[in-house]
C-alpha cells in the first residue's frame, strides 16, 4: 500500500474511479512518507517495546490525519483486540496458537467489546457482553502454495489441523469450513499437496480448462512476441573450478555490456536499449558459496574490469570488451543482511543505470524467487544447478520481466559433478520443456516424525484455543478437572490423519489408532506435570515472557 486508501466520503461511490496512468485515485491518494508511521510506546515511555503501531496521512485535508488514524494495524496485540476484516500474515504466525491465549480471537472466539475492541476467554471481566458470537475467517487464501512444502509444510500440515477446526462451524447440524484458495505457478501434483495440508479431497482448479486451449473464457494465450522472454546459456569447463568460469563469465558479461552501452549512447541516452544488461545479477544456492564469491567480485572482478579492454578475440579480430569502472559498492540480498539493506538493495535495483546509485553487481541467494519484481532487469548468473526446477525456474524469472527487454540467464556448472553435467548435457532438451520437470513436492503431516516435532504444540494449541475453559493462561491446571473433554481434540488430530491422504481401510485403522494414542499419552504427560505440581503447590500456567 503505497498512497493513502482514504476516499473522500463526498464523493458518491460512482464518481471515484482509479486515475489513469499512475495518477493517484480521486479522493486522497497521498503517498505514504516516514511521517506517516508512529510507534506508540508501552505507556512507560519505552520506545524499544511498541505497543502499537498508528499510521496516518500526511494529507492535513485527509480525514485520516491530525487525530484521526487510517484503520490499518501493524502490531499483534491490537490485531488480536480489533480483528480487522483482512489480515496478512506469514505461516511462522501459526506458532502463536498455543503460546498466546489471545490468538483465538482471530477465529471469533470472544465474547464480550467495548470501545476497544473485542475480549475473549484470555481477557476474562473486561467489556460487555456480545449478542451473537462472531464469524470465524471464511476465506483463506494462501500466496505462493509450493513454497508450503517439504519440512516447512509438514508442519504447517499439523497446524493447519487446528486453524481448520477453529475457523469452522456448525449451522443446521453441517460442519462449515473456511474456503481456501492457493496460488502457485510451479507446482506439480497439486491435489496430494492440498489434501495433506488442508484436507480437503477435492481441488478445483482456477481457471478452468475451456473448450479451446488458447482461450478458457478468464484467460487468452497470446501469441509469443518475435523474442522469446528469457534466452539460456549453460557454461562449463573441463578442469576449471566454478569460480573460475564465474569470474570469466561476469567479466565478459559485464565488459561487454560496458561496450554496447556505450554504443549506444552511453548514460546521456535515458532510453539506452542497454540498461537492463548493465546490471548483472549472481544467483547462489548458498551462503556459504554467495560469500567466498563476493569476495572474487570485490577483489577481482572490480579491477580486472578496469583493464579488460586489452583482451580481444584475434581470429576474427573484435573489440567486444571496454574497461569499466564500478560505481557503487555491491549489493547484496540475502538473510545474513538486515531487511532495511534488502529493502534499499532492492530499491537501488530499481534505478535506470543512467540514475546515481544504480546497480552494478547484485548477489543473491533464493530470497529473490519470490517477491522480487524489478521490471527493468536483464541479466542473471545462476551458480550451479539449484536443487529443485521449481527454484530454478522462480529464481530466473527474475530477469526478462519486460517484453520489449528479454532475459539473459546463464547457468555455471561444475562439470566435475555428476548433476551438474547431466543438466548441461541435457540443456536444450530440459528447457524447452522445463515446466514438465517441476518436482512433485511432499508434504506428510502425520509421519512420525513430524509429530515428534509438532504434534505436542498443535494439540496444546487445539485444547486451549478450541475450549474457552482451556484459554487463559492459568487454565493449563484445568487438565486435572476437564481431560476427558479434551479427548475430541486428539480425535480430532486422529480423523485428519486418516483423511489426509488415500490409504486403504487397514492401514487407515491402524493410523487412526496411532495418532489417538499418541495424543493421548500427550495429554496424559500434561495431566501427570499438574498434578506433580499440584503435590508442591506450584501453579501450572501456559504463558511465555511476552504472552498472555
Ligand atoms: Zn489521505
Amino acid at each position: 500500500m503505497t498512497p493513502c486508501p482514504a476516499v473522500r466520503p463526498s464523493y458518491p461511490p460512482s464518481e471515484v474511479k482509479a486515475g489513469v496512468s499512475g495518477d493517484p485515485p480521486s479522493g486522497c491518494g497521498s503517498k505514504f512518507t516516514r511521517d506517516s508511521f508512529f510507534l506508540m510506546a508501552d505507556g512507560k515511555g519505552n520506545p524499544d517495546f511498541p505497543k502499537d503501531l498508528v499510521v496516518k496521512c500526511v494529507n492535513p485535508d485527509c480525514e485520516f490525519s491530525g487525530d484521526k488514524q487510517l484503520p490499518i494495524l501493524g502490531v499483534d496485540e491490537p490485531i488480536y483486540r480489533r480483528l480487522p476484516a483482512f489480515i496478512i500474515a506469514t505461516v511462522d504466525k501459526f506458532a502463536s496458537l498455543p503460546w498466546v491465549g489471545r490468538t483465538g480471537a482471530l477465529f471469533g472466539h470472544v465474547e464480550r467489546y467495548d470501545q476497544n475492541g473485542f475480549y475473549g476467554p484470555a481477557d476474562p471481566k473486561l467489556g460487555k457482553a456480545l449478542g451473537a458470537p462472531l464469524s470465524p475467517p471464511d476465506l483463506i487464501i494462501q500466496d505462493e502454495l509450493h513454497l508450503i512444502s517439504g519440512p516447512l509444510g509438514t508442519i504447517a500440515g499439523l497446524y493447519e489441523t487446528v486453524v481448520d477446526e477453529l475457523a469452522s462451524r456448525a449451522t443446521n447440524g453441517k460442519k462449515i469450513r473456511p474456503k481456501i484458495v492457493a496460488s502457485t505457478a510451479t507446482v506439480r501434483r497439486a491435489e496430494s499437496q492440498i489434501r495433506a495440508l488442508f484436507e480437503r479431497p477435492a481441488t478445483a482448479i482456477f481457471p478452468p480448462p475451456g473448450p479451446n486451449i488458447e482461450d478458457s473464457f478468464f484467460a487468452i494465450t497470446e501469441a509469443p512476441p518475435g523474442t522469446p522472454a528469457r534466452l539460456y546459456i549453460g557454461v562449463a569447463a573441463q578442469g576449471r573450478s566454478l569460480k573460475v568460469i564465474m569470474l570469466r563469465t561476469a567479466l565478459a558479461l559485464m565488459s561487454a555490456a560496458q561496450t554496447l552501452y556505450r554504443e549506444n549512447g552511453g548514460r546521456p541516452n535515458r532510453l539506452n536499449p542497454l540498461d537492463p544488461y548493465m546490471t548483472l545479477v549472481g544467483y547462489f544456492n548458498s551462503l556459504r558459496e554467495l560469500g567466498g564469491s563476493r569476495r572474487i567480485f570485490e577483489d577481482e572482478v572490480i579491477s580486472r574490469l578496469e583493464r579488460y579492454s586489452k583482451r580481444h578475440r584475434l581470429d576474427p579480430v573484435d573489440d567486444l570488451f571496454s574497461d569499466r569502472k564500478f560505481r557503487y559498492e555491491i549489493q547484496e540480498l540475502t538473510s545474513r543482511v538486515s531487511t532495511n539493506d534488502v529493502a534499499n538493495a532492492k530499491r537501488l535495483l530499481g534505478k535506470q543505470f543512467y540514475e546515481d546509485e544504480a546497480v552494478d553487481v547484485a548477489l543473491a541467494t533464493n530470497m529473490i524467487s519470490v517477491g522480487l519484481d524489478i521490471v527493468r532487469l536483464g541479466t542473471m548468473f545462476v551458480n550451479g544447478q539449484p536443487k529443485t526446477t521449481a527454484e530454478y525456474i522462480q529464481a530466473t524469472s527474475r530477469v526478462g520481466r519486460d517484453v520489449e527487454k528479454p532475459g539473459l540467464v546463464i547457468t555455471l556448472f561444475n562439470i566435475h559433478k555428476p548433476r551438474d553435467r547431466s543438466h548441461y548435457e541435457r540443456f536444450p532438451t530440459f528447457h524447452r520443456s522445463f515446466y514438465r520437470s517441476v518436482e512433485a513436492t511432499s508434504v506428510t503431516p502425520f509421519s512420525p516424525r513430524a509429530l515428534d516435532r509438532a504434534l505436542a504444540a498443535t494439540l496444546v494449541g487445539l485444547c486451549r484455543q478450541g475450549f474457552a475453559f482451556m484459554t487463559p493462561s492459568a487454565s493449563a491446571a484445568e487438565i486435572e478437572n476437564r481431560r476427558s473433554e479434551l479427548e475430541a481434540a486428539a480425535q480430532r488430530f486422529a480423523k485428519r490423519a486418516v483423511e489426509h491422504r488415500q490409504i486403504r481401510q487397514s492401514e487407515a485403522v491402524k493410523l487412526y489408532d496411532y495418532v489417538l494414542n499418541r495424543c493421548k499419552e500427550l495429554l496424559d504427560d500434561w495431566l501427570t506435570i499438574q498434578q506433580n505440581f499440584a503435590q508442591t503447590g506450584t501453579r501450572l500456567i501456559s504463558c511465555i515472557a511476552f504472552g498472555k
